[in-house]
């Protein structure tokens, strides 16, 4: 289109300069031209600032600098892991401290003492799913082997506020492979293992960091014996999870405590493991109207022909978790669309495991890139930003991060800079899904926002019915399920929605709701 308008302006101002044409026919073409190429550029830098989707590309190619020394990284969960392969392209070595006793080539079976949510319903959107087989070519085989479920996401039955999304057999880029969180976890520790450059101390606890003239260079440990040590780096990574231990570390040096956003959307979960019937769909989501019902129901086809069955109760202060069969068929029946409810309960096989329940802490932002850090620390994960499960988004968030740290550590000479400019273009990044969760959540009268000025609930609540226009008109319309679909993989930029097709479909629903 740009070329097109340039190639018309230069043909229109030759006609100009040997006929009579006048001038002002070639300016506005002009005009038009510098317009698209504005517009296009500033499209370009705001997708480059708030999302990772064109750093991706970079995260295999070889820096323009290596760096000497070993980069340490605190936890060897999700975040640690997918941070480590990212490190390993930058750094001689990188170390992982992980607290727990873990096995190093698990085989999905093993359950984690502090990740207690390895045992509730767990999907890695598309998003995650393309940064961890970037870093992990062979990843997406070692997932299938063992077990993993390729699953096309258009084609899953997601009923939203009432409706079924509309269902597409392919939608771009947003395909996923459905598997247990342990089984997740321990192929992608098994793919970082292959590298002779890695060391994974599990058992090992990180206590504090070590500084020097305003740079990290180490941290303090008790190994598996309680002997006190430490270990040298240059960098130092807290992938600590929720327990966010850095930010204890950084207070016993005298560092300022880093703010927070906070608010609790309520958010409790009650899963349990079933040995599943082959004929049960990979995917099945039951998403209550937001502010009117409290549950979401679903299903997640696992490996070893099982499959996790879900109810998750959002906004509701005191919610009763079903921890009987009968109970939770009860619950079912009692929600909205009670037909596809009492089919997912009497297809979903026997039941294998207990019922198990969490009740989410809460949606916690630690906003780092607001105070002076050590040089070479940094978070990523959990340890930064933990937001409503419900949405899906933490483990792609850990990806967002580990792809934000890769991108920035291409950028910046110093390892000094590297904690100020790493965590303010993360915080652009975590900004969009923040705002669209608390959106969402704040329509239920019992969750407060996360700050209480006026201009922040309008603002979001504005958001939040865009959104609702988008899953209504994705319920009738195969181009607006499909945008959906791709914003919920996190997989394309917001101005996706502007597309003519899209917003012909959500003009349409908004002028039925606007007369009914
Ligand atoms: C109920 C529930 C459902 C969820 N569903 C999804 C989903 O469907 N999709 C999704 O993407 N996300 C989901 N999430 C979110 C996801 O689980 C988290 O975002 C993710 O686990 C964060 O990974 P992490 O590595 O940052 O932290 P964690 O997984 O919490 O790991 C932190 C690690 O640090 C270790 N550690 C802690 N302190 C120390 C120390 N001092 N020294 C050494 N090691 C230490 C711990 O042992 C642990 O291994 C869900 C969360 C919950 C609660």
């Amino acid at each position: 289109m740009p070329t097109l308008l340039v190639f018309l302006t230069i043909t229109l101002f030759l006609f100009h300069v040997f006929s009579s044409l006048p001038l002002v026919l070639p300016l506005i073409f002009l005009t038009l031209a510098l317009a698209q190429y504005t517009i296009t550029h500033l499209y370009t830098s705001h997708l480059q600032k708030t999302t990772i989707l064109t750093d991706i590309q970079y995260l295999t190619t070889p820096p323009p600098r290596g760096r000497k020394g070993t980069a340490i990284v605190v936890g060897g969960s999700i975040a640690g892991l997918i941070t480590s392969a990212v490190l390993l392209n930058h750094f001689d070595r990188v170390v992982v401290l992980e607290s727990e006793e873990i096995g190093q080539n698990g085989d999905g079976k093993e359950e984690r003492k502090h990740v207690p949510h390895g045992r509730l319903a767990h999907v890695l959107l598309p998003l995650g799913l393309k940064v961890v087989k970037t870093l992990f070519p062979g990843l997406e085989n070692d997932l299938l082997e063992r077990g993993g479920i390729p699953t096309q996401l258009s084609a899953q039955y997601q009923h939203i506020y009432g409706g079924l999304i509309k269902q597409t057999p392919y939608v771009p880029d947003t395909a996923i492979i459905l598997t247990s969180r342990p089984l997740l976890e321990s192929t992608i520790r098994h793919q970082l293992l292959l590298s002779d450059r890695i060391e994974f101390r599990s058992g090992t606890v990180v206590t504090g960091l070590v500084v020097q003239e305003g740079d990290v260079r180490g941290v303090k440990v008790f190994d598996g014996e309680n002997k006190a040590g430490v270990v040298e780096g240059v960098v130092v990574v807290d992938a600590t999870g929720r327990s966010a231990r850095g930010i204890k570390w950084l207070q016993s040096l005298s560092y300022p405590t880093p703010p927070t956003t906070s608010y609790d959307p309520h958010q409790q979960y009650t899963c349990a493991r079933f040995k599943t019937h082959s004929d049960l769909p990979s995917l099945v989501f039951n998403v209550g109207f937001p502010g009117k019902r409290h549950e979401t129901f679903a299903i997640f086809r696992v490996e070893n022909n099982e499959c996790i069955l879900g109810s998750m109760s959002t906004g509701n202060p005191h919610p009763i978790a079903p921890r009987s069969d009968e109970a939770m068929r009860d619950w079912m029946l009692a929600s909205d669309c009670p037909e596809l409810n009492t089919t997912m309960f009497e297809r979903v096989g026997e039941r294998v495991s207990e019922w198990f329940s969490w009740k989410f802490p809460g949606s916690r932002w630690v906003r780092y890139e607001e105070v002076d850090l050590p040089g070479g620390f940094v978070a990523v994960g959990d340890a930064v930003c933990s937001f409503n499960p419900i949405y899906g988004q933490g483990m792609t968030a850990a990806a967002i991060a580990a792809t934000t740290l890769d991108a920035t550590l291409r950028k910046t000479t110093s390892l000094k800079s590297l904690p100020k400019t790493y965590h303010t273009l993360l915080a652009h990044r975590l900004e969009p899904i923040w705002d669209t969760n608390e959106s969402n959540d704040i329509r239920f009268k019992a969750v407060t926002p996360s700050s209480p000025l006026d201009s922040h609930r309008v603002r979001l609540e504005r958001s939040g019915r865009v959104f609702e226009l988008l899953v209504y008109a994705a319920q009738e319309d195969a181009a607006a399920s499909g945008c959906l679909l791709r914003l919920m993989s996190m997989v394309a930029g917001q101005a996706e929605m502007l597309e003519w097709r899209v917003l012909w479909a959500i003009a349409k629903v908004a002028w039925r709701r606007y007369w009914e």
